[in-house]
Order: C-alpha cells, then structure tokens, then sequence
C-alpha cells in the first residue's frame, strides 16, 4: 500500500446531487441495492463485451459475478464484482463528477429554485451516489480489467464534499463497493432482508448474485447463488426450449397452465428493447374485473425489475397479456408518472401491440383450435379495441369471430374474411344482427328476407357487440350494416314490387297506425319479412333496443325512442286484420302485431297479462 493519498474535491453539482440524493430518497433508501447491483452487472457486461475483442482480460475469472457481503461487527454491507472494474482516471470521472446521464439529465431539466424539490429527483437514475442514503461512508476499490499486475484504486468518501484515493494492491479485477452503514440503518447488515431485496429487485439479473451462506445465524465460507441468474429474454431464441419459456411463464404468471403462445422479440435502433408477450390459455378467476387495476407485464431496465407497467405498456383491451418488457434506454430510476407521457414508452407501448396482434393473426392462421380457446377466454376483451384502438380497428376486425346464419351452432367461429370470401357477386354490404342471446338473433324475424335469398348474417350476442358494431362502420371496404336497422336497399325489380305492395297496403298500413298511435314511430311495409307478420326495426344510427333496456336497467334515464313497426301484408293475420269490421277487435289484432314483435326481439311485456287476455279474445274468436 502506498502511503500517498490525494484528497480531491466532488464537482459543484456532485455536492448538490449528493446533498438532493440523501434527502430526498429517504422513503425508498433500499433503492441504493439496486443501483449498486445494477452498476456491478453493468461493469460485468462491459467486461463481457470487451472479451470479444480481448479474451485476455476475462483470463482466469471466467464466470462473471456479483458477490455480496455483510460484515455485522465492522457494519459494512459490500457489492463486489469481477466485471469491467476502474481506472483512477475512470474513478475520478465517474465518481467524482456527475456521470450518470440520468442525474444530469435531471440537474439539466431543473432549474435552480426547483432542484431541491425532493419528489423529482426520483425520476432520474440517481445511481451511485444513493449509497450515501445509508452510509457515513463509502469506500470504492476497484482494478480495471485490462490492467496488468494487481494494483488498484481505493477511492473513499463521506459524500460531504471531498473524496481521496490511493494506490492499494493485491485488488481483484473489478470492483468492491463498501458502504458503511449509519448508525439506525442496521436492517441492512440482516442478511434475509437482504436477500429478498436481492430476490425483489435483481431475480434476473443475467449474472450469479451470490451470499454467503448462513450457519447458524452467521455467515459460513459458502457462497450461494441468490437470484435465478438468468435473465431468459436476453438470450437468443434459438436457445431455448419451449420449456424453457413456459416455466419462465409460469414463474412470472402463477398460472399453473402453459401459456397458449408467446412472442419473444429484441428490437434495436434508435431504441433498444427486449419483450417477451404471453398469451394465456384462460383468464384468471378475477380477470374481467381488472380493466381498472392491470398487471401482469413487467418492466425492466437494463434487466433490474422497475415495476409492473401493465398499463403503461399495452392497451386495456390487451390486458390479458403476461409478460416482460426489457429496455436499454430508459432511466432507471423512471416513475410511474414519466411512463404515462413518455415518447419512448409509446413507442415500446405500440411495438407491443404490434406483437401481440401478429401473434394473434400467426395463431388463428396456424391453429384453430388454439385460436378458438383464446377466444373463447379474451375475445369479449380484445373486442373493446374496435372502439379503444382506432389505429388498429382493421387488425382487431381481422381477428373477431362471430356465429353467423351459416355457421352451424351459437359457437364463434367466422371471421370478417370469411364472410367476405362467400359473399355472391353484387352484394357489397356485411350484415349483421345484435340480441340479446343467439336464439334471439338467430330467430329474428328480421332476418327473414335475407336468409330466404340465402344471403349470410353475423350473429351478434355479446353484451360488448352493439357497442363495438358502433365503430366497426367497415372492413375490408365493405360496409357493416345493422339488418334491424335503417331502409334496407332493392334491386330495381324487388324496388317495383315493393312500390306496388306499399299502395296496395296503404290503407291497413294506416290502420295500423291510427290504432296503435303513440306505441309506435311509424308503420311501414317491410323489406325484411317472409314468414313473420311483423317486426321492429329502427333508425341507422338508434341504440338497440336491447342495449337501451340494459341501460335502464342499470339505472339510467333514457329519451323514450319508440321503433318503427314493420309488417308483412302477405301474412293472415295482416290480411284479418285488414278484413276485421269491428273497431274492437282489429285494435286487438294490431296490439298483436306490435307485442309479437316485441317478444321477437326479446323485450318484457309492458303489460303481460293484457296480452294474454287479448290472445285469448283473439283465439276464442
Ligand atoms: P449510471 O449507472 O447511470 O451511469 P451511476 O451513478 O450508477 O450512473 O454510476 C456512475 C458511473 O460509475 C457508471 O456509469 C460507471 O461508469 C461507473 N461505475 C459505477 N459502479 C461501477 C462498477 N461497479 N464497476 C465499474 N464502473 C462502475
Ligand atoms: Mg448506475
């Protein structure tokens, strides 16, 4: 050891950010393990990096690690790692000024006044100098890999302005960090409090964390490894086993099932991100309730766990996503408020489900049958981003699945695309129907027309449906259209018929109205009936009346908006009542006309057992 030791003075900010730093991160002083971890791995994937080029340096102390210690009797906690290590030189630059892009990003956004507002400083990566939050003093000693001989630098400070060095030998290659600890910061010499902030934070971390291992309330000579080492996103895919990532997903989900699929990408360039996207194979027991609290995918910077960013990294109507996101390029120390109106994290955010909808799209290509669990589980969810996610509403629509006229049964299984592909010649519009069940929809009389020509109709029964159909105007250039709602278009030959048909109906249709007055918005000649004598139809751009009734029903108020009735001249009962001379019971028979479609489509009686006694006046003659 050389007796000479320089004591030098911490640049002007380095006293300020020291002075912000200690008093500021009070709340959170266990962050300094993580920064401290962070920085040894880091050193240790300079030296990995640096190996390319001269595997000599790595020369015997292959295994790259972080080691750390507690000494109880000197109250010393120390992070050790064989990575890249530092030169004086380097020690001063980076210890001695401000070196951490974060900290001076911070200092550069602050202005004087505000600099010392504690809550911001959090923010930025503050690094190195968060040992000062529970040490008097830090010792750094530390050997820079490509030096030859074993010398190094002992660097020492109390962070209260001026730090020193000396030359010291017999260092190891890299670097020891050793804090010790203040006098009411004792908690940190517990080794199992320790661990598990090792374990919360720095799990996988890429390289072994190792402690000694403990006898009997006191370290042994042991090391053991107390993280899972690997971080499984960093490596490549080719080396992993579809093993490897589903008990990765389990670890990560909890969910004792296998993931359903995954996407694992690295994107490099102006930003450089690692992500790992699960899709499960069933929602968990509470998941619907989640749309307000979402968890489930993990940030990581630089592989140290920042917290779950679920909702800052995908959409709601992608929240059944599991998974990690790694990125190289955010700070650290990033708070929960900076993700929100962060341009790199929209960014990540768009990359992402950009991934999951190709994963999407690969998954209903190559497998049906896991296509259809996964709709069957999320398909109600992925349906809010119809109206959620504008930008992707074509790509959402390519993956929504429906029951339709032709399919056999209420199960989803017909895409846009299909419907699209068996659509005849001259038809440019894809039809739709919303209900409240697939019976409703299915039986609808307003269906009846269309079905007769054999043309296809999506059914649509979700509770979500109506809402959706709302933003879901077109596909594929083609036009969505609501069969119960709007003026249905003819050809020139059926728009003759029809013209003919309306005259010819003019007066009972007139009837009709007079006798039901009020109950009604109109009275018209349907386009869309062969076998039913009547049915309800509406505006284009009314509310179905099933979605108004859930609506009241939770408690709303909502405009009266009575629909238009519909009926079929051809059908008996339209021609009975066209023949009835008594006022009395024509009256019945209209009632009839208005209640049957009524229930057709699924609502309460206002007056069941009017009904039932109108029915029986009818039936008795
Ligand atoms: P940041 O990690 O954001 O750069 P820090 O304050 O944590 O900021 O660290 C400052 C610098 O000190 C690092 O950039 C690195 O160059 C150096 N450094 C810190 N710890 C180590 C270490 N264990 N090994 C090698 N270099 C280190
Ligand atoms: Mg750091």
């Amino acid at each position: 050891m050389t007796a000479a030791t320089e004591t030098r003075k911490f640049e002007a900010e380095v006293a300020q950010v020291l002075h912000l730093v200690t008093h500021s991160l009070y709340s959170h002083k266990e962050i300094f393990l993580r920064e401290l971890i962070s920085n040894a791995s880091d050193a240790c994937d300079k030296l990995r990096f640096e190996a390319i080029a001269n595997p000599s340096w790595l020369a015997g102390d292959a295994e790259l690690r972080i080691d750390v210690s507690i000494d109880k009797d000197a109250r010393t906690l120390s992070v050790h790692d064989n990575g890249i290590g530092m030169s004086r030189d380097e020690l001063v630059a980076n210890l001695g000024t401000i070196a951490s892009s974060g900290t001076r990003r911070y200092l550069e956004s602050m202005s004087a006044e505000n600099r010392s507002d504690s809550r911001l400083i959090g923010q930025f990566g503050v690094g190195f100098y968060s040992a000062f939050v529970v040490a008097d003093e830090v010792t750094v000693t530390s050997r820079g890999a490509g030096d030859n001989g074993n010398e190094g630098t002992r660097w020492h400070s109390n962070g209260k302005g001026e730090y020193s060095l000396e030359t010291v030998s017999d260092v190891p290659r890299g670097t020891t960090v050793t804090l010790h600890l203040k006098e009411d910061e004792g908690e940190f010499l517990d080794s199992w409090k320790v661990r598990s902030l090792v374990s919360r934070y720095s799990e996988h971390i890429g390289f072994p964390i190792r402690m000694l291992k403990e006898g009997e309330g006191k370290p042994t000579a042991e090391w053991e490894t107390v993280n899972s080492a690997s971080a499984l996103w960093t490596r490549p895919k080719n080396e992993l086993k579809d093993e490897d990532y589903q008990n990765f997903y389990k670890s990560l989900s909890h969910d004792f099932s296998d993931a359903l699929s995954w996407t694992h990408n690295r994107v490099e360039g102006n930003q450089n991100f690692t992500s790992l996207l699960f899709v499960p194979a069933k929602a968990p027991f509470d998941f619907m309730q989640g749309r307000e609290e979402r968890k489930g995918l993990k940030l990581y910077i630089r592989r140290v766990f920042i917290m779950d960013a679920s909702e800052q990294l995908l959409p709601a109507y992608l929240r059944f996503v599991r998974g990690v996101v790694d990125s190289d390029d955010l700070p650290l120390n990033v708070s929960r408020e900076i993700l929100q109106q962060n341009r790199q994290v929209e960014r990540i955010r768009g990359a992402c489900t950009k991934r999951v909808l190709d994963l999407l799209d690969k998954l209903a290509a190559d497998d049906a049958g896991k296509y259809s669990t996964f709709w069957n589980a999320f398909g109600g969810v992925l349906k809010e981003g119809i109206a959620e996610d504008a930008g992707n509403r074509e790509r959402i629509a390519k993956l929504l699945r429906f029951s339709s006229t032709q399919s056999d049964g209420p199960a989803p299984s017909v895409s846009l695309d299909d419907y699209i592909g068996r659509m005849p010649l001259g038809q440019d519009v894809i039809w739709y129907i919303t209900a409240d069940s697939y019976a409703a929809a299915k039986g609808s009389p307003q269906l009846e027309a269309l079905k007769a020509k054999g043309t296809e109709v999506l059914l649509m029964s979700d509770r979500i449906d109506e809402w959706m159909a709302g933003y879901l105007t077109e596909y594929s250039g083609k036009k969505l259209r609501h069969v119960g709602k709007g003026e249905i278009e003819l050809d020139a030959a059926a728009s003759e018929a029809q013209k003919a048909s309306e005259e010819a109906a003019a007066p009972v249709v007139a009837r009709i109205k007079q006798l039901l007055g009020e109950r009604v918005r109109d009275v018209k000649v349907s386009r869309r009936l062969t076998d039913s004598p009547s049915c309800l139809v509406l505006d284009e751009y009314d509310m179905a009346l099933h979605l108004r009734r859930v609506i009241k029903q939770s408690g709303h108020e909502m405009p009266e908006a009575n629909p238009t009735l519909e009926i079929n001249p051809k059908h008996a009962l339209v021609k009975r009542l066209e023949a009835e001379g008594n006022e009395a019971k024509a009256s019945d028979l209209a009632m009839l006309l208005l209640e049957q479609a009524q229930v057709a489509e699924g609502a309460q009686l206002e007056d069941p057992s009017a009904f039932v006694r109108r029915m029986n006046r009818i039936l008795l003659g």
